[in-house]
Protein backbone atom coordinates (compact mmCIF):
# COMPACT_ATOMS: atom_id res chain seq x y z
CA UNK A 1 0.00 0.00 0.00
CA UNK A 2 0.96 3.58 -0.97
CA UNK A 3 0.04 6.41 1.00
CA UNK A 4 0.77 9.88 -0.27
CA UNK A 5 0.08 11.02 3.76
CA UNK A 6 0.59 9.58 6.89
CA UNK A 7 -0.60 10.94 10.23
CA UNK A 8 1.68 8.59 12.91
CA UNK A 9 0.59 7.54 16.56
CA UNK A 10 -1.85 10.55 17.32
CA UNK A 11 -4.93 10.37 19.50
CA UNK A 12 -7.46 9.44 16.69
CA UNK A 13 -11.09 10.60 17.17
CA UNK A 14 -13.90 10.02 14.94
CA UNK A 15 -17.56 9.44 16.83
CA UNK A 16 -18.99 8.20 13.33
CA UNK A 17 -17.25 4.65 14.05
CA UNK A 18 -16.61 5.10 18.15
CA UNK A 19 -13.12 5.68 17.63
CA UNK A 20 -10.58 7.27 20.16
CA UNK A 21 -7.02 5.30 19.52
CA UNK A 22 -3.77 6.00 18.98
CA UNK A 23 -3.75 5.06 15.31
CA UNK A 24 -1.72 5.85 12.06
CA UNK A 25 -4.16 7.31 9.40
CA UNK A 26 -3.52 6.91 6.14
CA UNK A 27 -4.48 9.22 3.13
CA UNK A 28 -4.52 8.08 -0.69
CA UNK A 29 -6.09 10.16 -3.73
CA UNK A 30 -7.25 12.68 -1.45
CA UNK A 31 -9.60 10.34 0.90
CA UNK A 32 -9.21 8.16 3.94
CA UNK A 33 -7.51 5.10 3.38
CA UNK A 34 -6.91 2.90 6.47
CA UNK A 35 -6.56 3.22 10.29
CA UNK A 36 -3.83 1.43 11.84
CA UNK A 37 -1.06 0.33 14.02
CA UNK A 38 2.24 0.45 12.82
CA UNK A 39 1.98 1.25 9.34
CA UNK A 40 5.46 1.96 8.06
CA UNK A 41 6.06 5.46 7.06
CA UNK A 42 8.64 3.90 4.42
CA UNK A 43 5.24 3.13 2.10
CA UNK A 44 3.96 7.18 2.54
CA UNK A 45 5.19 10.54 0.29
CA UNK A 46 4.53 12.56 3.41
CA UNK A 47 4.58 11.77 6.81
CA UNK A 48 3.25 13.92 9.97
CA UNK A 49 4.26 12.80 13.74
CA UNK A 50 1.22 12.98 15.39
CA UNK A 51 2.47 11.50 18.39
CA UNK A 52 1.33 13.11 21.71
CA UNK A 53 -1.60 15.55 19.40
CA UNK A 54 -5.31 15.20 19.01
CA UNK A 55 -6.17 13.87 15.10
CA UNK A 56 -10.28 14.76 14.69
CA UNK A 57 -11.54 15.49 11.37
CA UNK A 58 -11.30 18.74 9.74
CA UNK A 59 -13.83 21.50 11.79
CA UNK A 60 -17.11 22.50 10.26
CA UNK A 61 -18.08 25.44 11.35
CA UNK A 62 -21.49 26.02 10.67
CA UNK A 63 -21.54 29.67 10.79
CA UNK A 64 -18.70 32.54 9.42
CA UNK A 65 -18.28 35.46 7.55
CA UNK A 66 -15.23 35.08 5.31
CA UNK A 67 -15.96 38.62 3.42
CA UNK A 68 -14.86 41.51 5.53
CA UNK A 69 -15.13 44.85 3.27
CA UNK A 70 -12.09 45.98 4.41
CA UNK A 71 -9.47 43.12 3.59
CA UNK A 72 -9.41 40.37 1.19
CA UNK A 73 -8.85 36.84 1.97
CA UNK A 74 -7.90 37.26 5.65
CA UNK A 75 -11.15 35.04 6.81
CA UNK A 76 -9.70 31.68 4.76
CA UNK A 77 -6.35 32.26 7.12
CA UNK A 78 -7.95 32.77 10.28
CA UNK A 79 -10.21 29.60 9.80
CA UNK A 80 -7.57 27.38 8.57
CA UNK A 81 -5.04 28.48 11.16
CA UNK A 82 -8.06 27.00 13.87
CA UNK A 83 -8.26 23.49 11.91
CA UNK A 84 -11.44 24.28 10.01
CA UNK A 85 -11.79 23.03 6.78
CA UNK A 86 -15.78 23.60 5.90
CA UNK A 87 -16.93 26.95 6.34
CA UNK A 88 -20.48 28.17 6.13
CA UNK A 89 -20.79 31.70 5.48
CA UNK A 90 -23.47 33.58 6.81
CA UNK A 91 -23.75 36.56 4.55
CA UNK A 92 -22.26 36.48 0.88
CA UNK A 93 -21.89 38.85 -0.63
CA UNK A 94 -21.65 35.58 -3.32
CA UNK A 95 -19.60 37.47 -5.82
CA UNK A 96 -16.81 38.47 -3.37
CA UNK A 97 -17.07 34.94 -1.75
CA UNK A 98 -16.46 33.14 -5.20
CA UNK A 99 -13.53 35.77 -6.03
CA UNK A 100 -12.17 35.58 -3.18
CA UNK A 101 -12.68 31.72 -2.44
CA UNK A 102 -11.03 31.13 -6.05
CA UNK A 103 -7.97 33.85 -4.77
CA UNK A 104 -7.60 32.94 -1.19
CA UNK A 105 -9.55 30.03 -0.27
CA UNK A 106 -6.83 27.90 0.29
CA UNK A 107 -8.42 23.98 0.09
CA UNK A 108 -11.01 24.87 2.35
CA UNK A 109 -14.86 24.03 1.28
CA UNK A 110 -16.81 26.77 1.30
CA UNK A 111 -20.76 27.18 1.42
CA UNK A 112 -21.99 30.84 0.91
CA UNK A 113 -25.52 32.09 1.96
CA UNK A 114 -26.38 35.47 0.39
CA UNK A 115 -27.91 38.00 2.60
CA UNK A 116 -30.46 39.30 0.70
CA UNK A 117 -30.03 43.22 1.02
CA UNK A 118 -32.64 45.98 1.20
CA UNK A 119 -32.48 48.36 -1.55
CA UNK A 120 -29.86 45.53 -3.26
CA UNK A 121 -31.57 42.46 -3.68
CA UNK A 122 -35.31 43.10 -2.58
CA UNK A 123 -36.43 47.22 -2.68
CA UNK A 124 -38.11 47.51 0.45
CA UNK A 125 -38.93 45.33 4.14
CA UNK A 126 -42.00 43.91 2.72
CA UNK A 127 -41.53 42.84 -0.66
CA UNK A 128 -43.77 40.47 -2.37
CA UNK A 129 -43.44 36.64 -3.53
CA UNK A 130 -42.65 37.43 -7.27
CA UNK A 131 -40.16 39.81 -5.97
CA UNK A 132 -38.95 37.24 -3.30
CA UNK A 133 -38.80 34.57 -5.49
CA UNK A 134 -36.50 36.34 -8.26
CA UNK A 135 -34.35 37.86 -6.31
CA UNK A 136 -33.39 33.88 -4.82
CA UNK A 137 -33.54 33.04 -8.34
CA UNK A 138 -30.54 36.01 -8.86
CA UNK A 139 -28.63 34.57 -5.98
CA UNK A 140 -28.86 31.30 -6.88
CA UNK A 141 -27.82 31.82 -10.37
CA UNK A 142 -24.56 33.27 -9.07
CA UNK A 143 -23.24 30.80 -6.86
CA UNK A 144 -24.83 31.06 -3.48
CA UNK A 145 -25.74 27.72 -1.59
CA UNK A 146 -28.36 29.25 -0.24
CA UNK A 147 -30.06 32.46 1.58
CA UNK A 148 -29.42 34.86 4.80
CA UNK A 149 -32.53 36.44 6.60
CA UNK A 150 -30.58 39.56 8.47
CA UNK A 151 -33.41 40.71 9.93
CA UNK A 152 -31.99 41.14 13.64
CA UNK A 153 -29.90 43.63 12.05
CA UNK A 154 -31.72 44.95 9.23
CA UNK A 155 -35.47 43.52 9.89
CA UNK A 156 -38.26 42.83 7.17
CA UNK A 157 -42.03 42.62 8.03
CA UNK A 158 -43.02 38.66 9.17
CA UNK A 159 -44.83 38.24 6.08
CA UNK A 160 -41.85 38.97 3.93
CA UNK A 161 -40.02 36.67 6.03
CA UNK A 162 -42.21 33.64 6.19
CA UNK A 163 -42.42 34.25 2.08
CA UNK A 164 -38.69 34.01 2.20
CA UNK A 165 -38.62 30.81 3.84
CA UNK A 166 -41.17 28.88 2.22
CA UNK A 167 -40.05 29.86 -1.50
CA UNK A 168 -36.51 28.28 -0.15
CA UNK A 169 -38.03 25.37 0.62
CA UNK A 170 -39.87 25.08 -3.09
CA UNK A 171 -36.55 25.21 -4.43
CA UNK A 172 -35.22 22.34 -1.50
CA UNK A 173 -32.86 25.27 -1.19
CA UNK A 174 -30.72 26.99 2.49
CA UNK A 175 -32.31 28.74 4.24
CA UNK A 176 -31.29 30.89 7.36
CA UNK A 177 -32.08 33.29 9.47
CA UNK A 178 -30.64 35.62 12.22
CA UNK A 179 -34.22 35.63 13.77
CA UNK A 180 -36.10 39.70 13.93
CA UNK A 181 -38.66 41.26 12.10
CA UNK A 182 -40.32 44.35 12.28
CA UNK A 183 -42.10 43.22 14.64
CA UNK A 184 -39.53 41.51 17.29
CA UNK A 185 -36.17 42.01 17.25
CA UNK A 186 -32.69 40.21 17.99
CA UNK A 187 -34.29 38.65 21.06
CA UNK A 188 -36.06 35.46 22.57
CA UNK A 189 -39.28 36.97 20.99
CA UNK A 190 -37.58 37.07 17.63
CA UNK A 191 -36.60 33.51 17.71
CA UNK A 192 -39.58 31.90 18.51
CA UNK A 193 -41.31 34.42 16.05
CA UNK A 194 -38.65 32.58 13.46
CA UNK A 195 -39.54 28.88 14.59
CA UNK A 196 -43.59 30.26 14.39
CA UNK A 197 -43.15 31.88 10.37
CA UNK A 198 -41.19 28.98 9.36
CA UNK A 199 -44.28 26.97 9.00
CA UNK A 200 -42.84 23.52 9.84
CA UNK A 201 -40.55 24.40 6.63
CA UNK A 202 -36.66 23.59 6.52
CA UNK A 203 -34.93 26.78 8.68
CA UNK A 204 -31.13 27.11 9.89
CA UNK A 205 -31.77 29.58 12.92
CA UNK A 206 -28.57 31.27 13.30
CA UNK A 207 -26.62 31.62 16.45
CA UNK A 208 -29.10 30.50 19.17
CA UNK A 209 -27.12 31.66 22.26
CA UNK A 210 -27.31 35.01 20.78
CA UNK A 211 -31.34 36.06 21.40
CA UNK A 212 -30.57 34.78 25.02
CA UNK A 213 -28.68 37.78 26.39
CA UNK A 214 -31.32 39.41 28.95
CA UNK A 215 -33.38 41.75 27.36
CA UNK A 216 -36.65 40.55 27.21
CA UNK A 217 -36.32 38.28 30.59
CA UNK A 218 -33.21 37.26 32.37
CA UNK A 219 -31.04 35.33 30.80
CA UNK A 220 -31.52 32.37 31.84
CA UNK A 221 -34.86 32.06 31.02
CA UNK A 222 -34.20 32.70 28.07
CA UNK A 223 -32.25 30.64 27.49
CA UNK A 224 -34.49 27.92 28.75
CA UNK A 225 -37.25 28.88 26.42
CA UNK A 226 -34.51 29.07 23.40
CA UNK A 227 -34.03 25.22 24.03
CA UNK A 228 -37.66 24.49 24.84
CA UNK A 229 -38.94 25.97 21.22
CA UNK A 230 -36.25 23.88 19.51
CA UNK A 231 -36.87 20.57 21.38
CA UNK A 232 -40.54 21.47 20.39
CA UNK A 233 -39.56 22.26 16.36
CA UNK A 234 -37.33 19.28 15.57
CA UNK A 235 -37.35 20.48 11.88
CA UNK A 236 -35.61 23.16 13.31
CA UNK A 237 -31.55 22.91 12.62
CA UNK A 238 -29.42 25.51 14.29
CA UNK A 239 -25.35 26.21 15.90
CA UNK A 240 -24.40 28.05 19.04
CA UNK A 241 -20.85 29.60 19.80
CA UNK A 242 -18.54 30.11 22.48
CA UNK A 243 -17.74 33.78 22.58
CA UNK A 244 -18.58 37.04 24.99
CA UNK A 245 -18.61 39.17 21.49
CA UNK A 246 -21.12 39.87 19.12
CA UNK A 247 -20.44 41.16 15.86
CA UNK A 248 -22.12 44.01 14.25
CA UNK A 249 -21.12 47.29 12.74
CA UNK A 250 -20.63 50.64 14.01
CA UNK A 251 -21.76 52.02 10.28
CA UNK A 252 -24.50 55.19 10.68
CA UNK A 253 -26.81 56.66 8.13
CA UNK A 254 -27.42 59.45 6.94
CA UNK A 255 -29.74 60.83 9.78
CA UNK A 256 -26.81 59.89 11.97
CA UNK A 257 -28.53 56.92 13.35
CA UNK A 258 -27.17 53.22 13.38
CA UNK A 259 -27.52 51.17 9.97
CA UNK A 260 -28.21 47.65 12.53
CA UNK A 261 -30.44 47.56 15.27
CA UNK A 262 -28.21 45.19 17.18
CA UNK A 263 -25.66 48.21 17.66
CA UNK A 264 -28.74 50.56 18.64
CA UNK A 265 -30.08 48.38 21.04
CA UNK A 266 -26.33 47.55 22.76
CA UNK A 267 -25.57 51.20 22.86
CA UNK A 268 -28.87 52.15 24.23
CA UNK A 269 -29.10 49.14 26.69
CA UNK A 270 -25.51 50.78 28.54
CA UNK A 271 -27.10 54.31 28.26
CA UNK A 272 -25.28 55.41 25.37
CA UNK A 273 -27.17 57.68 23.01
CA UNK A 274 -27.90 55.93 19.59
CA UNK A 275 -25.60 58.56 17.41
CA UNK A 276 -21.99 58.72 16.30
CA UNK A 277 -21.44 60.74 19.50
CA UNK A 278 -22.46 58.14 21.59
CA UNK A 279 -20.17 55.25 19.94
CA UNK A 280 -17.52 57.47 20.24
CA UNK A 281 -17.83 57.46 23.59
CA UNK A 282 -18.49 53.46 23.58
CA UNK A 283 -15.15 53.06 21.63
CA UNK A 284 -13.64 55.79 24.27
CA UNK A 285 -15.27 53.33 27.06
CA UNK A 286 -14.28 50.10 25.73
CA UNK A 287 -17.88 49.05 25.14
CA UNK A 288 -17.95 49.04 21.64
CA UNK A 289 -14.59 47.25 19.93
CA UNK A 290 -13.64 47.67 16.79
CA UNK A 291 -11.51 45.09 14.93
CA UNK A 292 -9.29 45.40 11.48
CA UNK A 293 -6.55 43.69 9.75
CA UNK A 294 -3.58 43.68 11.97
CA UNK A 295 -0.83 41.69 10.64
CA UNK A 296 -2.92 39.30 8.43
CA UNK A 297 -5.65 38.45 11.06
CA UNK A 298 -8.39 40.71 12.06
CA UNK A 299 -8.06 41.81 15.34
CA UNK A 300 -9.77 43.89 18.26
CA UNK A 301 -7.68 47.40 18.62
CA UNK A 302 -7.71 49.49 21.80
CA UNK A 303 -9.84 52.31 22.49
CA UNK A 304 -7.74 54.85 20.79
CA UNK A 305 -6.59 52.91 17.81
CA UNK A 306 -10.19 51.77 17.67
CA UNK A 307 -11.58 55.42 17.32
CA UNK A 308 -8.85 56.69 15.16
CA UNK A 309 -9.56 53.28 12.45
CA UNK A 310 -13.16 53.85 12.82
CA UNK A 311 -12.89 57.66 11.78
CA UNK A 312 -10.50 56.82 8.93
CA UNK A 313 -13.06 54.37 7.73
CA UNK A 314 -15.43 57.50 7.41
CA UNK A 315 -17.09 55.75 10.35
CA UNK A 316 -18.31 52.27 9.13
CA UNK A 317 -15.66 49.95 10.28
CA UNK A 318 -17.39 46.61 12.39
CA UNK A 319 -17.37 46.38 15.72
CA UNK A 320 -18.12 44.03 18.71
CA UNK A 321 -20.29 44.35 21.97
CA UNK A 322 -19.33 41.84 24.86
CA UNK A 323 -23.08 40.79 25.23
CA UNK A 324 -23.17 37.06 24.82
CA UNK A 325 -24.23 35.46 28.08
CA UNK A 326 -22.15 32.31 29.61
CA UNK A 327 -25.11 30.80 30.34
CA UNK A 328 -26.94 30.96 27.27
CA UNK A 329 -23.47 29.51 25.79
CA UNK A 330 -23.21 26.68 27.94
CA UNK A 331 -27.25 26.04 27.04
CA UNK A 332 -26.58 26.06 23.16
CA UNK A 333 -23.43 23.67 23.78
CA UNK A 334 -24.64 21.06 25.66
CA UNK A 335 -28.65 21.09 25.47
CA UNK A 336 -29.70 17.80 25.08
CA UNK A 337 -33.44 16.29 23.53
CA UNK A 338 -35.11 13.54 25.72
CA UNK A 339 -33.19 11.22 23.25
CA UNK A 340 -29.98 12.11 24.38
CA UNK A 341 -29.03 13.92 21.43
CA UNK A 342 -27.82 17.39 21.26
CA UNK A 343 -30.74 20.48 20.81
CA UNK A 344 -28.39 22.58 19.21
CA UNK A 345 -26.67 20.81 16.23
CA UNK A 346 -23.46 22.32 15.88
CA UNK A 347 -21.13 24.62 17.65
CA UNK A 348 -19.89 27.50 15.59
CA UNK A 349 -18.18 30.76 16.01
CA UNK A 350 -20.14 33.20 13.53
CA UNK A 351 -16.07 33.86 13.14
CA UNK A 352 -14.19 33.89 9.96
CA UNK A 353 -13.55 37.09 9.47
CA UNK A 354 -14.44 38.32 12.83
CA UNK A 355 -11.86 37.54 15.58
CA UNK A 356 -13.77 34.64 17.70
CA UNK A 357 -12.52 31.45 15.47
CA UNK A 358 -12.99 29.77 19.01
CA UNK A 359 -14.53 26.39 18.54
CA UNK A 360 -11.80 24.26 19.72
CA UNK A 361 -9.94 26.53 21.73
CA UNK A 362 -13.47 27.14 23.86
CA UNK A 363 -14.75 23.67 23.35
CA UNK A 364 -12.25 21.59 24.66
CA UNK A 365 -12.52 23.47 27.93
CA UNK A 366 -16.07 22.31 28.05
CA UNK A 367 -14.47 19.19 27.62
CA UNK A 368 -12.07 19.57 30.57
CA UNK A 369 -14.78 20.63 32.79
CA UNK A 370 -16.42 17.82 31.67
CA UNK A 371 -19.78 19.60 30.89
CA UNK A 372 -19.26 17.08 27.47
CA UNK A 373 -17.21 14.27 26.42
CA UNK A 374 -14.40 14.40 23.65
CA UNK A 375 -16.18 12.69 21.56
CA UNK A 376 -19.35 14.82 22.12
CA UNK A 377 -17.39 18.16 21.21
CA UNK A 378 -15.68 16.62 18.30
CA UNK A 379 -19.22 15.27 17.06
CA UNK A 380 -20.59 18.55 17.75
CA UNK A 381 -17.98 20.41 15.48
CA UNK A 382 -17.30 18.29 12.76
CA UNK A 383 -19.72 15.57 12.20
CA UNK A 384 -23.52 17.01 13.23
CA UNK A 385 -22.76 20.84 11.33
CA UNK A 386 -21.45 18.11 8.01
CA UNK A 387 -24.94 16.10 8.01
CA UNK A 388 -26.93 19.48 9.06
CA UNK A 389 -25.65 20.52 5.54
CA UNK A 390 -25.87 17.13 3.73
CA UNK A 391 -21.76 16.83 3.04
CA UNK A 392 -22.12 12.93 4.04
CA UNK A 393 -18.47 12.82 2.96
CA UNK A 394 -17.20 14.65 5.84
CA UNK A 395 -16.84 15.09 9.70
CA UNK A 396 -16.11 11.56 9.90
CA UNK A 397 -12.78 8.89 9.03
CA UNK A 398 -14.38 5.88 7.80
CA UNK A 399 -12.27 4.80 4.16
CA UNK A 400 -13.55 7.19 1.12
CA UNK A 401 -14.34 9.79 2.99
CA UNK A 402 -12.87 13.12 2.40
CA UNK A 403 -9.44 13.69 3.96
CA UNK A 404 -10.32 16.70 5.43
CA UNK A 405 -8.36 16.19 8.95
CA UNK A 406 -7.33 18.79 11.64
CA UNK A 407 -4.23 18.13 13.96
CA UNK A 408 -4.34 19.69 17.45
CA UNK A 409 -2.26 20.33 20.27
CA UNK A 410 -4.77 19.77 23.18
CA UNK A 411 -2.05 21.16 25.87
CA UNK A 412 -1.74 24.98 24.07
CA UNK A 413 -5.70 24.41 22.37
CA UNK A 414 -3.63 25.49 19.15
CA UNK A 415 -3.86 23.69 15.78
CA UNK A 416 -0.93 22.32 14.18
CA UNK A 417 -1.83 20.87 10.90
CA UNK A 418 -4.91 21.12 8.81
CA UNK A 419 -5.44 19.25 6.10
CA UNK A 420 -8.68 19.13 3.33
CA UNK A 421 -8.30 16.69 0.71
CA UNK A 422 -5.81 14.55 1.85
CA UNK A 423 -3.19 17.84 1.21
CA UNK A 424 -1.41 19.94 4.44
CA UNK A 425 -2.83 23.12 3.63
CA UNK A 426 -1.64 24.80 7.32
CA UNK A 427 1.02 23.68 9.04
CA UNK A 428 2.69 25.65 12.51
CA UNK A 429 0.33 28.75 11.44
CA UNK A 430 1.59 28.97 7.70
CA UNK A 431 -1.17 28.47 5.14
CA UNK A 432 -0.70 27.22 1.18
CA UNK A 433 -2.23 29.42 -0.56
CA UNK A 434 -4.64 27.67 -3.56
CA UNK A 435 -7.73 28.08 -4.29
CA UNK A 436 -10.70 26.96 -1.93
CA UNK A 437 -13.83 24.65 -3.63
CA UNK A 438 -17.59 26.14 -3.49
CA UNK A 439 -20.45 24.19 -2.80
CA UNK A 440 -23.20 25.26 -4.77
CA UNK A 441 -26.16 24.01 -6.58
CA UNK A 442 -27.72 23.26 -9.90
CA UNK A 443 -28.57 26.60 -10.87
CA UNK A 444 -25.06 27.89 -9.72
CA UNK A 445 -22.73 25.83 -11.02
CA UNK A 446 -22.07 27.58 -14.39
CA UNK A 447 -21.25 30.91 -12.49
CA UNK A 448 -18.42 28.75 -10.60
CA UNK A 449 -17.10 27.27 -13.31
CA UNK A 450 -17.33 30.19 -15.53
CA UNK A 451 -14.83 32.20 -13.26
CA UNK A 452 -12.84 28.73 -12.85
CA UNK A 453 -13.56 28.11 -9.17
CA UNK A 454 -13.74 25.09 -8.33
CA UNK A 455 -16.76 23.15 -6.94
CA UNK A 456 -19.01 20.63 -6.13
CA UNK A 457 -22.68 19.87 -6.63
CA UNK A 458 -24.80 20.31 -2.99
CA UNK A 459 -27.25 17.38 -2.18
CA UNK A 460 -29.83 17.79 0.27
CA UNK A 461 -30.92 14.49 0.51
CA UNK A 462 -29.42 13.13 3.64
CA UNK A 463 -29.07 16.20 5.18
CA UNK A 464 -30.53 17.71 8.66
CA UNK A 465 -31.43 20.73 7.17
CA UNK A 466 -34.01 19.09 4.73
CA UNK A 467 -34.85 16.01 6.89
CA UNK A 468 -35.25 17.25 10.20
CA UNK A 469 -33.77 16.12 13.76
ZN1 LIG B 1 -23.08 35.98 11.77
Amino acid sequence: MRYDLLIRGGRVVDPLNTIDTIADLGVVDGKISTLENGIDPIHAAEVIDAAGLLVMPGIVDAHVHVVREDVKGVGYTMLLRKGVTTALDMSGPIDAVMEETLAYGQGLTVLSLHALGIGKDIKTNDPGREEIAAAIDAVLEKGAFGIKILGGHYPLTPEATALIIEECAKRGVYIATHAGTTKTGSNILGLEEAVDLSQGHPLHVAHVNAYCRGQIEDPISEARRMLDKLRKNPHIVSEGYLSVMNGTTAAFTENDTPKSNVTRTWLEKKGYTANRAGMAKAIEEGWALIYANGGGEMTYLSPEQGMAYWKKSGYTANCSFPVNNPVAMLAAATGRREDGSFVVNAISTDGGGIPRNVIFENGIRLVGMRYMELRDFVAKSTLYPARMLGLTNKGHFSPGADADIAVFDMATAAARYTITGGKIRMAGGICSGGPGTLVTTEQGLRAAKGIGLPCILADMHNSTFRNGN
